[in-house]
């Protein structure tokens, strides 16, 4: 079947979705993106994207475009419309079309919604049962990165030097040594003595929906829990590693910078939070 794009009200089959090469997200990456995974048909915390899509419009002040519920119906009609059980929802907000001048159009002009819809694959056997590498480098982007900005530039170069590496991720590293984040992902560590600490939400990461049910699924299983920076040395004498996304909900580390972490396999605290957070996900699919 072919895949069918949303672009400003209107569904149309994928090879035919365009928009005016002066948009502004095109030329300027002045727009704000969320990606929602499908899961048995399902949008997963569908409003937890969308409190965190209308946060990155407010801060670089788009307008939103449409109300809330309204988005909320055209993001579950996208999806009707390519008939996907499993995979991701794109969703792009740019502040519209104009004339190519850095200062926001004046009169405002209409923002450009588009939708996508396509499968993806989800963590292999393999990857859960081996756990993925990471790599480190230096965190180059700029000092907004809680903003969901489509300017991803320093994490596409990031997650390509990563596979060529032959990893799964590059874990970011800030000036003071701390680990901010994945490109595309959260990062976690569970220390010799049990704890399960991740950066503090900030400027300098995005707070991720899956980060806040993990921080919540672990302090209900009574895991201490520390937000705040980890270097790359103790990320690498951590007992358990793992990252975190909406795609790849929980997805063990086994080894940083080559260095395998712990025993070099999935840790158990990791694997009992992927269980919990596949639980609560089989939950509200019930409820
Ligand atoms: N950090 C970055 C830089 C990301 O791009 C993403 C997801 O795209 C995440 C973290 C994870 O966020 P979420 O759990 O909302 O998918």
């Amino acid at each position: 079947m072919s895949r069918i794009a949303y672009v400003n009200g209107h569904y149309v089959p994928l090879a035919q979705a365009m928009v005016h090469i002066e948009d502004r997200g095109y030329q300027f990456a002045d727009g704000v993106y969320e990606v929602v995974a499908i899961h048995r048909g399902r949008l997963l915390d569908e409003g937890g994207h969308l409190d965190r899509l209308d946060r990155s419009l407010r801060e670089l002040e788009i307008e939103r475009p449409m109300g809330r519920a309204a988005l909320g119906v055209a993001m579950r009609e996208t999806l009707r419309r390519n008939r996907l059980d499993d995979g991701i929802l794109y969703v792009q907000v740019t502040r519209g079309v104009a004339k190519r001048e850095h200062g926001f159009p004046h009169p405002p002009v209409k923002p450009v919604l588009v939708m996508t819809v396509r499968r993806s694959n989800p963590p292999s056997a393999a990857q859960l049962s081996d756990g993925v590498g990471v790599i480190t480098i230096p965190d180059l982007r700029w000092k907004r990165v809680d903003i969901k900005s489509v300017s991803l530039l320093p994490n596409i170069l990031g997650k390509e030097q990563a596979h060529r590496a032959g990893a799964f991720e590059a874990w970011l590293v800030d000036e003071k040594g701390g680990v901010t984040e994945g490109t595309s992902t959260n990062a976690w560590i569970i220390t010799k003595d049990g704890r399960l600490v991740t950066r503090e939400a900030g400027p300098h990461i995005l707070n991720g929906i899956t980060r806040m049910a993990i921080l919540r699924l672990a302090a209900k299983a009574g895991v201490a829990v520390e937000e705040r920076s980890f270097s790359v040395d103790e990320a690498k004498a951590a007992r358990e590693a793992f990252l975190s996304s909406s795609t790849n909900w929980v997805l063990p580390v086994t080894s940083v910078d080559g260095k395998p972490i712990g025993n070099g396999h999935p840790g158990a605290t990791t694997m009992e939070l992927r269980e919990a957070y596949g639980r609560e996900i089989a939950e509200a699919g019930a409820g």
